[in-house]
């Protein structure tokens, strides 16, 4: 991704419809642009490290889905905000195989699915909830040794394994963009996950059709690509107080 441009720290109930309404016109005019249909690309607002009665406003302001990268966070908000039934969450990032029983409680959406333990993990625990959950596969498109996600060529043979799952739902693929200022990298990313589900098309099995890329810094370029979900997070909140290295080891910006 490039530079996270962060909107200013909304405190209002007003503060947060100004800010969705800003980057819902910047999705909208990015699909225009792209000659993609309106409506084509879902915001997914990443809400870690927003506490859950600040997020009550940005709720009562629009947001209904709540994305966050750990499960820890995310189980305990769910948990302050059991009162609003209608709220959906997607847990956005590395998953420990001992988490699985969380997630499979209380999440709609899993994006970080990278591994066949952690596929069996989910399976067993959602078995016991009587649950299904919608899973991206993710996929490590920087060729940085720091992010998690499968290697590009190992996607086909990690679809395959998933299909002996009945309470996985696949819908598509996931990806962090390299840091980078320079466009051309970051772009390069986003058409290395569009050739992977050009790949798993072949496959015939099942759709995969998603694509979720594009965070604050880079959902415009991601839906030039062909983006169907994109990740907001300081777009929509606000900076962040804690640096990125807490929820992408090995990032250092
Ligand atoms: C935090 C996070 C985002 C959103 O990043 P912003 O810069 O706040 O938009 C997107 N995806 C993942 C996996 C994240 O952890």
């Amino acid at each position: 991704m490039t530079e996270s441009p962060a909107a200013r720290h909304a405190s209002t109930q007003a503060d947060f419809a100004a800010n969705l309404a800003s980057i819902r016109a910047r999705i909208a005019a990015a699909e225009a642009k792209a000659g993609r249909a309106a409506g084509s690309v879902r915001l997914l607002p990443v809400t870690k490290t927003v506490p859950a009665e600040r997020l009550r406003l940005a709720i009562a302001a629009g947001v209904h889905w709540l994305g966050e990268n750990k499960v820890q966070e995310a189980w305990e908000k769910s948990q302050a905000l059991a009162d609003l039934p209608q709220l959906k969450y997607s847990v956005i990032g590395h998953l420990q195989t001992n988490k699985a029983k969380y997630v499979a409680r209380f999440a709609d959406e899993f994006q970080a699915l990278d591994n066949l333990r952690q596929a069996q993990a989910l399976e067993r625990r959602l078995e016991i909830e009587d649950r299904t959950l919608e899973v991206f596969i993710q996929v490590n498109t920087s060729s940085e040794e720091s992010k998690f996600g499968l290697e590009p060529g190992q996607a086909p043979e990690f679809l395959r394994q998933l299909q002996g799952f009945e309470r996985l739902q696949v819908k598509g693929l996931m990806t962090l963009a390299v840091f980078s200022p320079q466009q051309e990298l970051v772009r390069a990313c986003f058409r290395k996950l569009v050739a992977v589900r050009e790949e798993l098309r072949q496959l015939n099995l099942g759709s995969v059709e998603e694509l979720s890329m594009g965070m604050s810094g880079d959902f415009e370029l991601a839906i030039a690509e062909g983006a169907t979900v994109v990740r907001v997070g300081q777009g929509l909140f606000g900076a962040r107080a804690l640096p990125d290295s807490h929820y992408w080891p090995g990032f250092a910006g």
